[in-house]
């Protein structure tokens, strides 16, 4: 929380020690799992025995449909270690949101006071989990894992990163800049969050849109500690696409904004003809055919908008979201 905030107003009572459930999607992670849940591991101990988390606090891995050997370590740690380690088996890969929602929902199935999502690589620095705690006891319902430094980042990734935020600010919808998924969630925001039923699920964009109570948690994103990025180009497209297309319909203006500058164009190659024409120096064909491509052109393309406003209302319909989301009653 903000120290001057805390300052001014009398300190509020600190939420108790949340029972706390750290989810890690994991695809094809048998590289890094052995060395991130030893961190993990002692970062939940460390926690419980600071009385900052609840004594039953664990780890939840979502092992995505991974093709070697995850789930057999998942496994072994939990043998190992019942009371830290927990798995959840997805039967296929269905993608980090997924195996991320998956992960969340069974924490609140067994009763989590809050989550933390976390990537299984270490990228994301676990002693970041201090601050967030901290802040969801004196009140926030979500802390965001902000990076205050991409270095270890390709430019590629850096650069294409800054543009998506970019895009999807213009399109207006609110993301936090270099926040990924690295965050916690309280019960009650993951209450809200499970109303969201739809099919392709953008985390960053509909976190921030629950509009509770937040914080941020700035740390510093080092470098993939083992394995190979499951973030491959096409992935980062498909996801970029998935983040727009689910949160906006502003496309469609634009084709809608083409559309109507077709036809002005249209109508005013139309003038242009007739003033040649009167002048005695027009061109044969020239005028007609100019004339009705951009106008046609136009109408066209007004016309596919027209349909996409109706597809879009259908898409919204069928999203299914809550149309509103309660933040406190007294
Ligand atoms: N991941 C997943 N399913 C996938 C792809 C990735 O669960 O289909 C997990 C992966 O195991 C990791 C996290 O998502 O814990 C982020 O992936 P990665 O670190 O490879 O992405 P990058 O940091 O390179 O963007
Ligand atoms: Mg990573």
């Amino acid at each position: 929380m903000n120290t001057t905030e805390d300052e001014q107003t009398a300190p509020a009572e600190l939420k108790a020690p949340p029972f706390l459930v750290i989810v890690v999607p994991c695809y094809n992670e048998q590289e890094v799992l052995p060395q991130s849940s030893a961190v993990l591991c002692n970062k939940v101990e460390s926690l419980i025995a600071a009385h900052q988390i609840a004594d039953k606090s664990c780890i939840m891995f979502v092992d995505d449909g991974s093709k070697d050997r995850t789930w057999s370590i998942i496994t072994e740690l939990h043998h190992q270690n019942a009371a830290i380690f927990h798995g959840v088996k997805l039967a296929h890969n269905k993608g980090h949101q997924n195996a991320l929602l998956a992960g969340m929902t069974h924490a609140y199935d067994v009763g989590a006071d809050a989550i933390v999502s976390l990537d299984a690589d270490l990228q994301d620095d676990p002693n970041a989990i201090d601050t967030m705690i901290e802040d969801y006891r004196q009140g926030a319902e979500i802390v965001y894992g902000v990076r205050d430094n991409r270095d270890s980042d390709t430019a590629f990734k850096r650069g294409t990163a800054v543009m998506f935020y970019k895009v999807m600010t213009a399109l207006g919808t609110e993301t936090i800049p270099n926040h990924a998924d690295y965050r916690l969630m309280s019960r009650k925001a993951l209450t809200a969050l499970l109303q969201y039923r739809e099919e392709n699920l953008f985390l960053r964009g509909i976190v921030p849109s629950l509009g509770f109570p937040s914080d941020k948690a700035y740390y510093k994103r080092g470098v993939r500690q083992a394995g190979e990025s499951k973030y491959p180009l096409h992935k980062m497209v498909s996801f970029a696409v998935e983040g727009i297309t689910s949160f906006s319909t502003k496309p469609l203006q634009i084709i809608t904004g083409l559309g109507i500058g077709s036809i002005i164009i249209g109508i005013g190659m139309l003038i242009y003809t007739i003033i040649s024409v009167h002048q005695g120096n027009a061109v044969a064909g020239w005028g007609s055919v100019m004339c009705s491509l951009w106008f046609l052109g136009g109408v066209i393309l007004l016309a596919l908008a027209v349909i996409g406003e109706y597809i879009a209302k259908i898409y919204t319909e069928v999203k299914h979201r809550p149309r509103f989301i309660i933040e406190t009653t007294i």
